[in-house]
């Protein structure tokens, strides 16, 4: 499956091709369209306060970006990391980063929490015991630990 939908490239191309004095192809809308996200997911993980006038009023704007973006299709937020990613057509349905894509696994580790916050209680009293046996095996070879 590819990451980008044809006509979302074309879209992209119709767009930048006004500012490039050469004719664009689909690898240059794909590289542009990367390059965006990877600023957008910046900005969005450094965004701080927002009690001052100046900054709020910037980041209003960036919030209406991305809305614009989701409401549109284009793109949609991880439900594990919160970084945006590029969706298509066949791809509405996406919830997290994919490692082919994204280059991170963020399904397998919200399903990990949440296997996790299952079985907490007994994962902790696994790992409780694994610490006493080995501060016992610590103290029987006689290392100060
Ligand atoms: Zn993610």
């Amino acid at each position: 499956m590819e990451r980008f939908s044809t006509e979302f490239l074309n879209a992209t191309i119709k767009t930048w091709q006004p500012y490039s004095a050469v004719p664009l192809t689909s690898k240059d809308a794909m590289e542009i369209t990367e390059t965006y996200l990877e600023y957008l997911n910046e900005v969005q993980s450094e965004i701080g306060e927002r009690n001052y006038p100046f900054t709020n009023f910037v980041y209003k704007f960036f919030d209406e970006l991305i809305a614009d973006l989701v409401e549109q299709n284009q793109i949609s937020q991880c439900q594990f990391c919160g970084d945006f990613f590029p969706i298509n057509n066949r791809q509405k349905t996406k919830k997290y980063c994919s490692p082919k894509y994204e280059g991170k696994d963020c399904g397998k580790k919200a399903r990990n929490k949440i296997d996790y916050e299952r079985h907490k209680e007994e994962r902790k009293a696994k790992a409780r015991k694994t610490t006493k046996e080995w501060r016992e095996f610590y103290r029987e070879m006689g290392i100060e630990k």
